[in-house]
C-alpha cells in the first residue's frame, strides 16, 4: 500500500555528524585539527567547505546522552507505535562508528547508542507491562562480501555460515546448517531464515546477545584481514506487543498485536567508496567499492528526493543485501537516523570531506 501523505513527511532521514576527539596515534603525528563546528548551528566546516545538518556532535563537551535523546530515543519510542527503525553509523575506518554505537568490545560499554537505547526500551517496557504484553528478540548478524554471517550462532565457535569461501582464513563450515537467506513475506516484511533469534526477558539477557555477538565479530577478524571494517554489523531489537482487547467494552476490537523492530548498523569502513560520475548523484561502482555503501547511499538518496518519491520512482533496494535486509525499517512508515562519523585530523581531511558528502546527500 501506498504510505499516507502523513507517512510522507515522516520517512526523510535524518542526518547527524558525531565528530570524536584527536586519538593517541594522531596527537603522536602532531595533527591538526581541521574540522569546525559553527557555534550555535548544526552546520561543520572543513577548509572552503561548509555543510548542515539535523544535528552536528562536537568533539568538544557534548554528554553522549543528547546524541541518544535527539536521535534514538524518538526511534525506541517509536517501536511502541509500530514503527520500524534503522540508525546507522557511517564513517571511515577509525572515525569511531563501533565506539558511536557501543558494538564494539572495548569501549562505548554503557554510553554508545545500542546500550543506552536498551535501557530506555525496557524502562519503557517496565512502565507498560500491566497493560501490555511484551515479546523481544535480537538478532545480530553481519554482512561481509554480500554474504550474511550469523553472530549469534550458539553452535559455532568461528560462526560461519556458509561454504563459498571453502575453510578459507580458518574459516569452520558447519555441514548440513543452510547460509543464512534473506526473505520477504507477502505483506512486505523482510525476514532472516535461518538466523539465530534469541528470546530476552530482561536488559541484561540482551546485553549479553550484544557482547557475545561483538565478541564474534571481533574474534573472526583477527585472522581475516580486518574484515571487521569491510563488514556491516547489524543489531536487530524485534518488539512484539499484545495488547489485551476490553472484554467489557461495546467498542473493543479485541486483541491488539503489534510487531516493530530496530536495526542498529555499524556499517563497513567508507573509505573506498568513492563518490563519482559527472553528474555527481549515482554511486559509481568499482571493483573494491562496497557494494552495500554504495547501494544505501542510493536508496537513502531515491528517498529523500521528494519529487523523485511522489512520482513513485523506483527505490533499488535489491541492490545489496544490507538495502534489502533494511528495505522494510527503511522508508515508508519507518524511521531512519545516519551518524556520520568524523575524525578531526587534518591527515583524514579527504576522508571526512567525502564522508560529510555521502551524509550531505542523504539530507
Ligand atoms: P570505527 O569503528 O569507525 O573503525 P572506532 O569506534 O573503533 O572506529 O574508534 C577508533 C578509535 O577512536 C578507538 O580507539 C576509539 O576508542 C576511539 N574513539 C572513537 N570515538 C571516540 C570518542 N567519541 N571519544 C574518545 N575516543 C573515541
Ligand atoms: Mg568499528
Amino acid at each position: 500500500a501506498a504510505p499516507s501523505a502523513m507517512a510522507m513527511e515522516d520517512c526523510c532521514v535524518k542526518v547527524a555528524v558525531h565528530i570524536r576527539p584527536l586519538i593517541g596515534d594522531e596527537k603522536l603525528q602532531a595533527c591538526k585539527d581541521c574540522v569546525a563546528v559553527v557555534s550555535g548551528k548544526p552546520q561543520v566546516q572543513l577548509g572552503t567547505h561548509s555543510f548542515t545538518f539535523d544535528h552536528v556532535y562536537g568533539s568538544t563537551g557534548t554528554p553522549s546522552s543528547a546524541m541518544f535523546e535527539e536521535c534514538v530515543s524518538p526511534l525506541v519510542d517509536g517501536l511502541f507505535q509500530g514503527y520500524n527503525a534503522t540508525v546507522l553509523a557511517y564513517g571511515q575506518t577509525g572515525s569511531g562508528k563501533t565506539y558511536t554505537m557501543g558494538s564494539g568490545c572495548k569501549d562505548g560499554g554503557q554510553t554508545g547508542l545500542i546500550p543506552q537505547a536498551m535501557t530506555a526500551l525496557f524502562n519503557k517496557i517496565e512502565s507498560l507491562k500491566h497493560q501490555i504484553e511484551f515479546q523481544l528478540h535480537v538478532s545480530f548478524i553481519e554482512i561481509l562480501k554480500e554474504e550474511v554471517r550469523d553472530l549469534l550462532d550458539p553452535n559455532s565457535s568461528n560462526k560461519s555460515d556458509t561454504t563459498a569461501n571453502g575453510g578459507q582464513n580458518g574459516k569452520v563450515n558447519i555441514p548440513g546448517k543452510p547460509p543464512i537467506q534473506i526473505r520477504e513475506t507477502s505483506n512486505g516484511v523482510i525476514t532472516l531464515a535461518g538466523s539465530t533469534e534469541c528470546s530476552v526477558q530482561t536488559l541484561k539477557e540482551m546485553a549479553d546477545c550484544l557482547e557475545h555477538g561483538s565478541l564474534s565479530r571481533a574474534t573472526g577478524s583477527t585472522n581475516m584481514n580486518n574484515q571487521s571494517s569491510r563488514s556491516h554489523a547489524i543489531f536487530t531489537i524485534t518488539v512484539e506487543q499484545i495488547r489485551k482487547g476490553d472484554a467489557n467494552s461495546s467498542e473493543s476490537m479485541g486483541d491488539e498485536y503489534l510487531c516493530a523492530k530496530l536495526h542498529l548498523v555499524d556499517l563497513a569502513g567508507s573509505e573506498r567508496a568513492k563518490r563519482t560520475g559527472s553528474d555527481g548523484m549515482r554511486f559509481k561502482e568499482g571493483v573494491h567499492i562496497n557494494k552495500g555503501l554504495l547501494a544505501l547511499g542510493n536508496v537513502i538518496s531515491a528517498l529523500g528526493d521528494d519529487k523523485k518519491r511522489k512520482e513513485g520512482a523506483h527505490v533499488p533496494y535489491r541492490d545489496s543485501k544490507l538495502t534489502r535486509l533494511l528495505q522494510d525499517s527503511l522508508g515508508g512508515n519507518s524511521r531512519t537516523v545516519m551518524i556520520a562519523c568524523v575524525s578531526p585530523a587534518d591527515i583524514n581531511a579527504e576522508e571526512t570531506l567525502n564522508t560529510l558528502k555521502y551524509a550531505n546527500r542523504a539530507r
